[in-house]
C-alpha cells in the first residue's frame, strides 16, 4: 500500500495572515477555518493562526473540537445553529453565531437565554446561499435588538462574484448591501479572500479569508 503524505507548513499559514493584514489594514480578521481548515487539519490551522480575531467555523461540532483543543479565541459559527437544542453549548463555550434565516431568530425570541450571545446578521445580495433578503434585513435586526441576551455584533454578506474583477455582481451586492444597512449600527463584513485581494472598497470593518489562508 502506498501513503499519501501532506505536509503542512504552519509558517505558510502565518505569512499568509500577514498577506492579509498587508492587503486590508486595520480590518479584524475572522478565518475561514470550516471543514477542517480546508482540509488541513482544524486544530492545527487555529493554533498557527492565533492571532486571528475570530474563527469562522461550519458548524458545533467544529467549534466544540476547537474548544476542547483549548482554543479560546472567539469562535463564529458560519451557519448559526440548527435547531434550538444546540442553544445551550454555544452559550457555555461562548460562540458567535452568525444568523441567516428568520426560523434562527425566532428561535432565539422563544428561547431562555442565561448568557447573552453575540450574533451576526447575514443579508443575502446575490450569492443566493445564506442570508435573510436585503428588504427584511432592518426590521430582522431591530427584533434582534429587542431581545437582552443577545450582543448584536454587525451585519454580514458574502460575495458571490469577486474573483472576476470586472464583473458587475460585486458593486451591486455593494450598493445593496449598503442600503440593507443604512442606519443600522454594529460592524459590517463583507470581503472573502478575492474581496481581500481584488477589491479594496469590500474591506469594511472585518474581513472573513479562506482560501488564500492556504
Ligand atoms: C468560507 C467562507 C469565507 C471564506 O471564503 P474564501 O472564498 O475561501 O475566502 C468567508 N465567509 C464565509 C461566510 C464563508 O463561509
Amino acid at each position: 500500500m502506498r501513503r499519501t503524505q501532506v505536509s503542512i507548513n504552519l509558517t505558510a499559514l502565518r505569512h499568509n495572515l500577514q498577506r492579509v493584514h498587508q492587503a486590508a489594514p486595520g480590518c479584524r480578521v475572522m478565518a475561514a477555518i470550516k471543514a477542517n481548515g480546508y482540509g488541513h487539519g482544524l486544530v492545527r490551522v487555529a493554533q498557527a493562526l492565533n492571532d486571528s480575531d475570530s474563527f469562522g467555523v461550519a458548524c458545533l461540532d467544529e467549534a466544540l473540537r476547537l474548544r476542547a483543543a483549548g482554543v479560546s479565541a472567539p469562535i463564529t459559527l458560519l451557519e448559526g445553529f440548527f435547531h434550538a437544542d444546540e442553544l445551550p453549548l454555544i452559550q457555555r463555550h461562548q460562540l458567535d453565531v452568525l444568523l441567516h434565516h428568520e426560523h434562527q431568530i425566532i428561535a432565539l425570541e422563544r428561547a431562555t437565554l442565561r448568557t447573552p450571545i453575540r450574533v451576526w446578521l447575514k443579508i443575502d445580495t446575490g450569492m443566493h446561499r445564506l442570508g435573510v433578503s436585503p428588504e427584511s434585513a432592518p426590521s430582522l435586526w431591530h427584533r434582534l435588538a429587542s431581545l437582552p441576551a443577545l450582543q448584536l455584533m454587525g451585519q454580514m454578506t458574502h460575495l458571490a462574484c469577486a474573483d472576476e474583477r470586472d464583473h458587475p455582481a460585486t458593486g451591486q451586492q455593494l450598493s445593496q448591501f449598503a442600503q440593507a444597512t443604512e442606519g443600522l449600527p454594529g460592524e459590517r463584513a463583507i470581503a472573502n479572500s478575492a474581496g481581500i485581494l481584488g477589491w479594496p472598497e469590500t474591506h469594511s470593518d472585518w474581513v472573513r479569508p479562506g482560501i488564500m489562508l492556504y
